[in-house]
């Protein structure tokens, strides 16, 4: 099939629905996922009744709700369309109530308490604004999940709240500049995934991939990323083979794969999507994340998602690339051609920065996770210390505004919003610029500190609501105004001087950065613990309720959640770091001392004068290192238990990256160690070599 056809061929899109809808059903339809109306029941039905044809025809024998609960991942609970009739038999059947609502048993999902056990079933319904499409012979209806009590128990609802918070308050402000024609304003995202690929039956004898996703042994290779030849290298056939069938199951599903190369580590690959409408791309990212690793596995591959594999190379994040735009196509962070449209772009940058500024907590913490916890921070990713890079002709042209003075020093004239054009930029790609965590890009934000596995529905939620604030504070500020452009630039102005210190275009990586930031006053939350309490400070509290994307129950529970995902992450790698050295390591190593000894003694009985330098002293070092190894491992042991007395939530997650975390990292340096001198033919694990470079 040509990729043209392919494209969108399991999607029951809009133009499937032109042919295969009545005339009148589809204009309602339309209308329904163009204004967010809600659906009558009886075009749900001839809906339904036309998509479960088409889904039978594409081979399709069951349907689920496809939804995003607060795991993390998405979750699908299939029912077939079968029905009995009278005489015995079955027809296919799909009715318009269960396409617009079902009832999964949900009662085991995350939902931090909000929904008690005697209304343990919450309900899903459909997103009309999100396509059904077709995955494994399943008909997946995208929806959203929420409790009896209608409170949200999933990642998609407070995402579609926000962009609605956004889309009013944009709308006030584009008025202010007399954009008659928009009717809506939406936020796009492009995001690039990173993931590393392994070989199947390596991974298959690691019980570290196999429960946690990253490594948490692994001496390091004599060969690294230094020599930086894999970065955008040849791929290879095998991946190459996995690539191109990725490709083509997501084109399948509508999803716009565009670019792909091998990233820094060796084994690390990057996949990028053309941008699409915000919920849009977070289903599609959800989607391409869970057809990664399944498509892995027919190549005799695993794709490993986990932010950070291995140590001693780079991990993986996800740049989220984010603008707003009109419904007429205008996008919002494009400087224009004239002043007018200069001083619109100039509001809404500002809005962006005031937003970063004063929710810097807020973004830090929607990028927060266990595993993000090994990059952020880590030279190789952003800081944990959230800033913008806006690259130094914007910059100097803020500073202009700011300041009264002329942006160019040839032109007399003071910059003023609104009169003055401003240049072209470059996008600027320096090296500076990718140290950034949120940097301008010429006409959209990449926000980078996403982690690799983690849903784009949190930071952009975030996202979405801090802009709608400052739009809303701008839009009260001006909608009165008598002297609207004199006002215009005077709030410009403000937000500059107030905002700026959250602008920084230099090296993030610089040691000088932290030091200099903390005298900015900018925060500098180094693990997700630390971070995640900001979630329900009073300030944000305010933020989402008043944009109605969270209720405070909502938010008091997701932090619990959050809170609680971090610390059974760490249970989970202690105690498998406590297995794979209690069973598998040291049993090991000791039957491998045991036949050095046993050499150097044969060696002695055969004569006393061969040499047995090389044993002895093995024996000896082995010997050391493995009690090293056996005491730091009980340590951890000792220290979990006491883990099971403490029944705070807040508390436990701190115990476990003050206590728990430092137990790890010193269980895994002696075992490192102990790896680096034991014969590859004895170590009960494939190698970090192995697992880098076989393919
Ligand atoms: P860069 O070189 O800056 O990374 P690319 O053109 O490669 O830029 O784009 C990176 C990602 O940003 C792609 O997924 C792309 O679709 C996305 N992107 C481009 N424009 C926008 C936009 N207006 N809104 C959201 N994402 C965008
Ligand atoms: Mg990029």
């Amino acid at each position: 099939m040509k990729t043209t056809e392919l494209f969108g061929s399991m999607v029951f899109d809009e133009n499937t629905m032109r042919q295969r809808l009545p005339k009148e059903t589809f204009r309602q339809l339309q209308r329904t996922m163009k204004n967010g109306r809600s659906l009558d029941i009886n075009i749900a039905t001839v809906v339904a009744n036309a998509m479960k044809d088409w889904a039978v025809e594409k081979g399709a024998t069951h349907y689920t709700h496809w939804f995003q609960p607060m795991t993390g991942i998405t979750a699908e609970k299939h029912d077939s369309f079968i029905t009995p009739t009278s005489d015995g038999r079955v027809i296919m059947e799909f009715s318009g109530k269960e396409l617009v609502q079902g009832e999964p048993d949900a009662s085991s999902f995350p939902s931090g308490g909000l929904r008690a056990t005697f209304e343990a079933r919450g309900y899903t319904a459909w997103d009309p604004t999100s396509y059904a499409f077709i995955k494994n012979g399943i008909l997946c209806i995208p929806t959203a999940f929420c409790s009896y009590g209608g409170h949200a128990l999933d990642k998609k609802t407070p995402l579609l709240r926000s962009m609605e918070a956004i889309n009013r308050q944009a709308m006030r402000v584009l008025k202010l500049f007399g954009n008659q024609d928009v009717t809506s304003v939406k936020t796009t995202v492009g995001p690039e995934q990173e993931y590393f690929l392994v070989d199947k039956k390596y991974y298959e004898q690691r019980k570290d991939l196999l429960y946690t996703g990253r490594t948490l042994f692994g001496a390091k290779t004599p060969k690294g990323q230094e020599m930086e030849d894999h970065y955008f290298g040849t791929i290879k056939s095998r991946v190459q083979a996995y690539m191109k069938e990725l490709n083509e199951e997501l084109w399948k599903l509508g999803i716009l794969a565009k670019t792909e190369h091998n990233e820094v580590a060796p084994a690390q690959h990057e996949l990028a999507p053309i941008f699409s409408t915000t919920n849009i791309a977070t289903d599609h990212n959800q989607l391409t994340m869970e057809l990664m690793q399944r498509i892995a596995k027919k190549h005799d591959l695993v794709c490993l998602l986990h932010e950070k594999p291995f140590a001693g190379v780079n991990g993986s994040g996800k740049h989220n690339n984010w603008s707003i735009s009109t419904n007429t196509g205008v996008n919002l962070l494009e400087p224009g051609e004239t002043p007018y449209e200069n001083a619109q772009f100039l509001l809404f940058l500002c809005a962006v920065i005031k937003a970063v500024d004063e929710y810097q907590d807020m973004l830090r913490l929607s990028a927060a996770s266990a595993g993000n916890d090994h990059r952020l921070g880590a030279n190789e990713a952003p800081p944990a210390i959230v800033s913008m890079f806006l690259g130094s002709e914007l910059t100097e042209i803020l500073e202009a505004i700011e300041q009264d003075t002329s942006y160019d020093a040839k032109e007399k004239e003071l910059m003023r919003v609104g009169v003055h054009v401003l240049p072209k930029f470059q996008k600027d790609t320096t090296d500076r610029n990718r140290t950034s965590p949120f940097a301008f890009t010429g006409n959209k934000f990449e926000f980078r500190m996403l982690g690799s596995s983690a849903s784009i529905a949190g930071p952009n939620m975030v996202l979405n609501t801090a802009v709608a604030e400052e739009l809303r504070q701008f839009a009260d500020q001006l909608e009165g105004s008598a002297d609207f452009a004199n006002d215009l630039h005077r709030l410009i102005q403000r937000v500059i001087k107030e905002h700026k210190r959250i602008i920084f275009n230099d090296n993030g990586y610089d040691e000088a950065w932290v030091a200099e930031a903390e005298r900015r006053g900018l925060l500098n939350l180094k693990t997700t613990p630390d971070a995640l309490p900001y979630f329900v400070h009073k300030k944000n509290i305010q933020l989402f309720t008043t944009h109605k994307v969270f209720s405070e129950d909502e938010m008091h529970a997701r932090y619990e959640i959050m809170m609680e995902n971090y610390t059974k992450t760490l249970n989970i790698e202690a105690l498998t770091m406590v297995d794979m050295v209690r069973k598998d390591i040291l049993p090991a190593v000791s039957k491998y001392a045991q036949q050095l000894a046993d050499t150097a003694l044969a060696k002695k009985s055969l004569s006393p004068d061969i040499d047995s330098t090389y044993e002895t002293q093995s024996v000896k070092i082995i010997s050391q290192l493995s009690a090293s190894v056996f005491q730091n491992m009980e340590t951890l042991e000792d220290d979990l238990v006491k883990a099971k007395d403490i029944a705070d939530f807040e508390q436990a997650a701190f115990y476990y990256k003050d206590v728990i975390f430092s137990d790890m990292t010193a269980l895994r340096a002696v075992t490192d160690e102990l790896e680096s001198i034991t014969s590859s033919q004895v170590w009960p694990y494939p190698s970090y070599g192995k697992l880098l470079f076989g393919i």
